[in-house]
């Protein structure tokens, strides 16, 4: 029952400034269940890159093309808690989570875009999601508000995309150095790639003692503190329903 509701405090609000500088704002959205390297090490070297004040990790809520968490809602933000202790950029938003409807990028990226109209916004996804694209509503319109950045990811290529996503490519691919600043551009990260997935931990979590390369330490605190993921809470996600 209150397990559904996501109580927060709301202490961090969107950065505002008088200043005339343009801020460079991320926003990564996921299920995070868990959240892992995968995410976040990509994430880390573009904010290095491109000089982004902060990267939103926005937990999607029950995202309609896909199964439910495993964890409760609070955990998975309580694991980005602890992943936001790596880095003074991160702010964990439960912004999709509070809407109680299931995640859409679109009235997310207006709701950034009206409460920062003054800063360039950064959409950070990976390459499963950049060629499953065309599946999201209202896709086209989603280059009206944020610029794109694709994190590459083993077993993912380019080679696979639909037409329509080379038409796309052709008219906002740009550069490293034409990405930063401006609205509707797609960068093609090169970053290391980094080959880990919920999934994948998800199953392993079940029977392991020990942190697994894929998760950061604090992360792995958090799970193991609230005993997240083994064999006998696999029944959490009900408690989301
Ligand atoms: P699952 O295995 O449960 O499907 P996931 O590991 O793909 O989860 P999500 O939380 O669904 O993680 O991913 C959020 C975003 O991060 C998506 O845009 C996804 O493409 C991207 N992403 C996840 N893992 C990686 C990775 N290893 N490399 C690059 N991008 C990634």
């Amino acid at each position: 029952f209150f397990s559904k509701e996501i109580v927060r405090l709301h202490l961090i609000p969107m950065p505002k400034t008088n200043s005339t500088a343009t801020r460079h704002i991320a926003i990564l959205g996921g299920t995070f269940d868990p959240v892992h390297w995968g995410h976040l090490k990509p994430v880390l070297a573009l904010a290095d890159q491109f000089d982004w004040q902060r990267i939103h990790l926005l937990p999607t809520c029950a995202p309609p093309h896909r199964a439910q968490p495993q964890v409760l809602d609070t955990h998975r933000l309580g694991m980005l808690d602890a992943a936001a202790t790596l880095d003074s950029r991160f702010h964990v938003d439960d912004w999709e989570l509070r809407q109680g409807l299931p995640s859409r990028t679109l009235p997310t990226l207006k709701h950034f875009h009206q409460e920062c109209p003054d800063a360039c916004l950064y959409f950070v996804i990976g390459m499963d999601s950049l060629l499953n694209l065309p599946e999201w509503l209202h896709w086209e319109r989603l280059f009206d508000y944020a610029n794109f950045v694709v994190m590459p990811r083993p077993g993912y290529q380019l080679e696979q995309c639909r037409p329509e996503l080379t038409e796309l490519l052709q008219q906002r691919q740009v550069s490293a150095d034409e990405f930063r600043g401006g609205v509707g551009k797609i960068y093609l990260a090169e970053c290391e790639p980094v080959d880990s997935s919920a999934t994948e931990l998800r199953e392993q979590l079940v029977n392991l003692t020990e942190c697994p390369a894929m998760l950061p330490e604090p992360v792995w605190d958090y799970i193991r503190t609230h005993n997240l993921y083994a064999m006998s809470n696999n029944n959490d996600a009900a408690l989301n329903n």
